[in-house]
């Protein structure tokens, strides 16, 4: 079998230079990726790991792709359109396409 280094992509090869003031090349594997939050991109430290859900993720509505803060603020945001207290116009952007579509759930 060909060696790790060259099956995978998720190690790098990195110069350094030893204590006999040789440079030699050492393979060390990049960190895993982390799920954030789609609004602000925080790292969400209740999702372990990218790839498919576990068992073990939180069950709520936008739950592994908003934060608390986010989702906070757009259920306030779409409870408030759907009742027509203000317009769709009026919510911030980075919020729009999240409540139009939370609008339709609730
Ligand atoms: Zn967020």
């Amino acid at each position: 079998m060909s060696r790790a280094r060259v099956r995978t992509k998720r190690i790098i090869t990195k110069a350094k230079r030893t204590p006999g003031n040789r440079i030699s090349e050492r393979y060390l594997k990049k960190g895993k990726e982390r799920n954030r939050c789609n609004a602000c991109g925080i790292v969400m430290s209740s999702v372990t790991s990218k790839g498919p859900k576990s068992g073990k993720t939180q069950t709520r509505i936008y739950g592994g792709n908003l934060c608390h803060s986010c989702l906070e603020t757009v259920l306030k945001y779409s409870a408030r359109v759907k009742s027509k207290a203000i317009k769709i116009e009026e919510v911030p952007i980075k919020y729009k396409m999240l409540i139009i579509k939370a609008v339709e759930k609730l």
